[in-house]
C-alpha cells in the first residue's frame, strides 16, 4: 500500500488534501480553516446584506437593490451588513476550533495549495495552466434566476501561470480566447455577448484586473464568465503562512520566482442556462406554430436522429443498420415510436437534434434515406453509404 500512495503522489495521480497546512485525510472539498485565512476568503469572501424592516422581512444583496426602501413590500430596509458566503463545518466527531472546515467557494485555492504537488510531480514549464472542474458552494443570500444563481454548482478554473511580468498579454490572450470559444466553438450569438471591465474600486481583494463576459440575459446582462489576472497574490499568502517554498525554478533563467496567474471561471450551471437562452426559437413550419432549440451540433445531446417512417420489420432492420453505421462517430438516437413522423420531429427540434435521417419504404429499393435539416427542414436524399459522410460535411 505505503508503495502505491507514494506512486500516486509521485507522479500526480493522487495529493494529499491541503498537504502544506498538515493535511486532511479524507477531504477534498472540504478544506480546513487556515487555508481560507491564508487566501483571504475568511476576511474578503463577502456580500453586503441588507434586511427589509417593513411587512416582508426579504434579504437583499445590497448592491443588487436600488435606494432604502424594500423592492418587495416598500418597507424600510436596515443597514447593510457583511455576509460571509462560505459554508462552515467541522470534520471528525470533536467541534472544536481545529476540526473548523470550509466548503470550498471556488476550485482555485486548490490549485494554489497543491502547487508544488503539480510541479514536482510533473515536468510543467511555466507557461502552463492547471485546470479543475468540480462542485463549489455559495451561501448565496438570493439565489435564483432558474440555474444562473444557485448554491451548489459545478465550477471550472483554470489557473494559468505566467512569468511575472507577461500577465497583461495573457491576460488579453484568454478574455479573448474565452470568447472566441462561446462564438465559435459553442455557437453563442456574438451581438449577445460584451466585456465587462471590472473598475478598481470593485475589484476582488486578489485581483489587478478583471473582465467578466457578460451576456444579455432576459433579466439583463449579466457575468457568465469572469477572466481575474490574480497576480502572485495566492501562491505569495500561502507561501506566508504555510512557510513552504512555492517558488518555481525557471530552468531557462536558473531564477527563482513566484508565477503569476490568469484565471477563467465559469460554472457549467451558467454555460447551460445560456445555451438554452440563446438556442431557444419558435417559428411557423407549414401553417404551424413549433418550438425549436437551435443549438451548435458541438453541445446538441442528440446530432442525428434515425426514425424509420413505420414500425414495419423490413424498415426496422434496416434502420437499426443505419444507426449502427453512424454510432460512435455522432451522438445518434434511434426514435422508433409509434406515431406521426411529424410529431417525431418537432420532438427532435425542441431538443435540439440538428439531423434527423428518416428511413421509408423507398429505402428498401434504393438504399437511400433521407436526411431532414433542423433549423430549414430542408430535406435530401442520400445513399446509405454516403451517409455518414454527408452528416460530417453538414456538421
Ligand atoms: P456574482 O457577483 O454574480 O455573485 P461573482 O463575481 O462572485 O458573481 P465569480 O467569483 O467570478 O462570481 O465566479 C466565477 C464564475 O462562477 C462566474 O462567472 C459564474 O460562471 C460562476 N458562478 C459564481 N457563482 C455562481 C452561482 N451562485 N451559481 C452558478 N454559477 C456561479
Amino acid at each position: 500500500m505505503e508503495k502505491v500512495v507514494a506512486l500516486t503522489k509521485r507522479r500526480g495521480f493522487i495529493f494529499p488534501s491541503s498537504e502544506i497546512y498538515g493535511g486532511i485525510s479524507g477531504s477534498t472539498l472540504m478544506m480546513p480553516a487556515a487555508v481560507w485565512a491564508a487566501s483571504g476568503h475568511l476576511e474578503n469572501f463577502v456580500d453586503p446584506l441588507r434586511q427589509c424592516l417593513g411587512q416582508c422581512k426579504k434579504r437583499w444583496r445590497a448592491d443588487h437593490v436600488k435606494g432604502d426602501r424594500c423592492p418587495e413590500c416598500g418597507g424600510p430596509l436596515d443597514e447593510p451588513r457583511m455576509f460571509n458566503l462560505m459554508f462552515k463545518t467541522h470534520v471528525g466527531p470533536v467541534e472544536d476550533h481545529a476540526s473548523e472546515v470550509y466548503l470550498r467557494p471556488e476550485t482555485a485555492q486548490g490549485m494554489f495549495v497543491d502547487f508544488k504537488n503539480v510541479i514536482n510531480s510533473t515536468r510543467v514549464r511555466v507557461p502552463f495552466g492547471i485546470a479543475q472542474q468540480g462542485k463549489a458552494f455559495r451561501n448565496e443570500i438570493t439565489p435564483g434566476n432558474f440555474v444562473f444563481r444557485v448554491r451548489e454548482f459545478e465550477l471550472m478554473e483554470m489557473e494559468y501561470f505566467v512569468k511575472p511580468n507577461e500577465d497583461d498579454e495573457w491576460f488579453k490572450y484568454w478574455r479573448e480566447e474565452r470568447r472566441r470559444w462561446y462564438v465559435e466553438d459553442l455557437g453563442l450569438s456574438p451581438d449577445r455577448l460584451r466585456f465587462y471591465e471590472h473598475p478598481k474600486e470593485s475589484l476582488s481583494h486578489y485581483s489587478k484586473q478583471t473582465t467578466d463576459i457578460e451576456y444579455e440575459f432576459p433579466f439583463g446582462w449579466g457575468e457568465l464568465e469572469g477572466v481575474a489576472d490574480r497576480t502572485d497574490f495566492d501562491l505569495r499568502v500561502h507561501q506566508e503562512h504555510s512557510k513552504e517554498d512555492l517558488s518555481y525554478l525557471d530552468p531557462e533563467t536558473n531564477q527563482r520566482y513566484l508565477p503569476w496567474v490568469i484565471e477563467p471561471a465559469v460554472s457549467l450551471e451558467r454555460i447551460f442556462i445560456t445555451l438554452l437562452l440563446d438556442a431557444y426559437d419558435e417559428d411557423v413550419i407549414n401553417n404551424e406554430p413549433r418550438v425549436v432549440l437551435r443549438l451548435h451540433a458541438n453541445v446538441a445531446p442528440v446530432q442525428v436522429a434515425v426514425v424509420p417512417l413505420s414500425k414495419k420489420e423490413g424498415l426496422i432492420k434496416v434502420a437499426r443498420e443505419v444507426q449502427s453505421s453512424l454510432q460512435g462517430r455522432f451522438r445518434v438516437e434511434y426514435d422508433q415510436t409509434g406515431g406521426h413522423i411529424g410529431r417525431r420531429y418537432r420532438r427532435q427540434d425542441e431538443i435540439g437534434t440538428p439531423f434527423c435521417v428518416t428511413v421509408d419504404f423507398d429505402t428498401l429499393n434504393d438504399r437511400a434515406v433521407t436526411i431532414r435539416q433542423r433549423d430549414s427542414t430542408q430535406q435530401e436524399r442520400v445513399p446509405i453509404a454516403d451517409l455518414p459522410d454527408r452528416l460530417q460535411q453538414l456538421l
